[in-house]
């Protein structure tokens, strides 16, 4: 665990709340596609995430497996928290979660199973979608009853996920608070409420949010998963990328 400075490990010493981000940081943000629905879908999305770095788009092109002739992707715009604008040839291709479909009015149908849904739509008409998931770190569950044993029992998840998989996380870890379908600057709004409650720590991994982690208390980044612009604006870097990590270093900062 790097702490960057003495300061952080005194304010450390007095944290009452620990808000975590889901993806990356109590999931292993390793996702893998589990279904897919219609002809053309994983394709279409494979060509739309061939320039993305998203964990999302990683794991759809994997599975598609096939080469991708990067000359067909004439344009291309991604949009934090929703997904993909793509020009594939002379197809407009959307990929991504129910509100990009809903923002321009692509009519999807529910789907029940609990995972990630990417929908794909091609020139504005729904096309299939993607089925992905994602595992719960093994040490999670250990991180939460740690906090609670250490006497913090506002235990916070935030996540750009749909409610279904939030709330499946969040009751296999023991975490009653949370918050799901967040855009990145609405995470900024609930952290800047949640910092009302007490000394807080936000947990998280990726670019998005370093925001959050600037504006907590202490902000603390997850280091090999981790993207830089995380790692850069957080106060403590957890370098193997176990969440356990959390009340270890409050602990050690109250003996300390
Ligand atoms: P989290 O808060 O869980 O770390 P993000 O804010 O990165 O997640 O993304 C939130 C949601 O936006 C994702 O669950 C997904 O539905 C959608 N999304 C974001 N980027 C992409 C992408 N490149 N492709 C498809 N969907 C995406
Ligand atoms: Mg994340």
């Amino acid at each position: 665990v790097l702490v960057k400075g003495s300061t952080v490990i005194e304010s450390l010493s007095k944290v009452t709340q620990v808000v975590f981000d889901k993806t990356g940081t109590l999931t292993q943000g390793k996702f893998f596609v589990e279904d897919v629905v219609g002809e053309d879908t994983l394709m279409l999305a494979s060509y739309a995430e061939y320039n993305s770095n998203h964990p999302i788009a990683k794991s759809i092109i994997s599975a598609y497996g096939k080469k991708i002739d990067s000359s067909k992707i004439v344009d291309l715009k991604e949009f934090a928290g929703y997904g993909i604008y793509a020009k594939i040839e002379n197809n407009e291709i959307l990929v991504g979660n129910k509100k990009l479909m809903d923002k321009n009015n692509i009519e999807v149908p529910s789907v029940s199973d609990i995972g990630t849904i990417v929908y794909v739509s091609k020139d504005n008409k729904y096309e299939g979608y993607i089925l992905i998931k994602d595992r719960i770190k093994e040490d999670s569950k250990t991180a939460v009853s740690n906090l609670k044993e250490t006497n913090i029992n506002d235990v916070v998840m935030l996540t750009g996920d749909n409610e279904a998989v939030a709330n499946s996380v969040a009751s296999t870890l023991g975490i009653t608070k949370v918050y799901s379908n967040t855009l990145p600057d609405q995470k900024v709004n609930i952290v800047k409420s949640l910092l009302n409650e007490g000394n807080t720590v936000v947990v998280g991994d990726g670019i998005n949010d370093a925001p959050v982690l600037t504006l907590a208390d202490i902000g603390i980044a997850m280091g090999s998963l981790g993207s830089d612009a995380a790692i850069e604006a957080a106060d403590v870097v957890i370098m193997d990328d176990m969440p356990s990590k959390v009340p270890s270093a409050i602990n050690h900062s109250k003996k300390t």
